[in-house]
Order: structure tokens, then sequence, then C-alpha cells
């Protein structure tokens, strides 16, 4: 990555990050910045990570519409019986990329939308800076689609629950590309325990699809040293994406 690369998206972040928490601008420190030394490209990896099992196909007569009705009536695991509003996600639907969280919040619980708060906000203002977003060329969904209480991790019997309209969402949008982010369903896409902070920053071939895990947007809003690898991994993807045939 170039230096100018790097000022560019930390600019744009910084400012992200002002208007979600203040709703104005600060003044920063200007911050020095250098090239990489060698450029290197990551793709789908071959070197032995967790490859989830064949994907399934989707049926002739789904339909995104359907698995919505369908979230919105299940009663499949205990999440049902706290939730106000499940929250099936939201895009286009020959998406670029898919965006993966681990499930609704609050804000999300009450809309029916998936990332509506504050992190949400920073989600489309990632995305944005590489010319992403959900009404244009993006589809958000989480690996469980009701709120787990007090905003716990969902169980792996929840997960488990709810992977079948996952896996139809994503027999059916095709994507290019899927961003996973937070450890939370970046483990449970790939079946694996390791942490985010290992699996972040490189593609994972996931059933035929280039899976890039990556910070999950609250996780940059607690803790500012997220935010440059975050940057780092976008890059990655906005990469990707400009390759002939991928956007
Ligand atoms: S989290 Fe998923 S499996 Fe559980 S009740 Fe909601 S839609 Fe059904």
């Amino acid at each position: 990555m170039t230096a100018e690369d790097k000022r560019s998206i930390s600019d744009f972040l910084d400012l992200a990050e002002d208007a979600v928490r203040l709703g104005y601008r600060t003044e920063r420190r200007p911050r020095a910045f250098s090239d990489d030394a060698a450029p290197t490209r990551a793709g789908p990896r071959g070197d032995g990570a967790p490859r989830p099992a064949e994907a399934p196909r989707a049926g002739a007569d789904d339909s995104l519409e359907r698995i919505a009705a369908e979230v919105c009536a299940c009663a499949s695991c205990r999440l049902a019986q706290g939730r106000t509003r499940a929250v099936p996600g939201e895009g286009v639907e020959r998406p670029s990329v898919l965006v993966v969280g681990e499930g609704p919040g609050a804000d999300e619980d009450s809309s029916g939308r998936p990332f509506v708060g504050k992190a949400g906000q920073l989600l489309d203002k990632m995305l944005l800076s590489i010319g992403l977003s959900r009404e244009t060329n993006c589809f958000i969904a989480n690996v469980v689609k009701c709120r787990p209480p007090n905003n716990r991790d969902p169980e792996a019997d929840e997960v488990g629950a709810c992977a079948a309209f996952m896996d139809r969402q994503i027999a059916l949008l095709s994507p290019r590309a899927i961003l996973s982010v937070g450890r939370v369903p970046t483990q449970a896409l790939l079946k694996t325990s390791e942490g985010i902070g290992r699996l972040r920053g490189r593609f994972v071939d996931y059933r035929g699809i280039p899976l890039l895990p990556t910070y999950h947007p609250s996780a940059i809003l607690r803790d500012e040293n997220l935010k440059r690898p975050a940057w780092e991994d976008l890059k990655l993807l906005r990469d990707l994406l400009s390759e002939p045939g991928r956007s």
C-alpha cells in the first residue's frame, strides 16, 4: 500500500468516526505514512485453513422475500422469545459483497434492519470508502437473525439453528466476495476457533467465494488500534473487486 493510500483511507475513516461519535469534524495532528516495501495481494488461500462443506444450491422456488418471511415467523431457537423484530438482512439481490455480522443489537431489534446503530453507521462509512453500499452493491446480514439477550454472543446451537437461512441467502445472492466482520460470524462460517486477529487480513475460500475476515465496527469504535488493520483489510477487498470480472 502506498503512503497516499494509507493517508486517504485514514483521513476518511477519521471523518467517519467523528461523524458517528460527535457529529462534527475534529482537528487531528498530521500523521506520517510510508509506502509498504512490497505490495502483496492476498488471494483465496491454500494453506490448510478451515474450509466449510460444499455450498447448498438455491432451490428454484427460493427467494430473499421467502427467506425473510420464514425468518420473521421462525421460532427454531430460544432467541425468538426475546426479539422485538427479526432481522433477515437487507441490500441488493446480486451484490458485489455480502457483509456478514454476528447478530442484531438493540437498534436492529427495534427497527428490523441490520447494522443501523453507531457500529452500523461506521460500517456504512467503511464500505463507502471503497465504493460499496447496501443501496447499490452490498447485502448485509447476520449469522443469527434475532437479538441475543443483553447483546451476548449467540450460542453455538443458536447459530446452528439459524445457519440454513444464511446458507440459502448465500446461495441466492452469489456474492463476488464476503466480508465477515468480527470473531463470531467468522468462526461460525469457517468452523474454526481461531481468533479474529489471526484470521483477518487475508482471503479464505468459502465455498468458492473469497471471504475476508476483519474487525467488527463496534470493536473499532472501542479500540483505536484496530483502525489501521481494518483499513488494510478494506484495501484488500477493494483490490480484489477491482480485478477484471470482479466488480
Ligand atoms: S435466531 Fe434464527 S433460528 Fe433462532 S429464532 Fe431467530 S430466525 Fe429462528
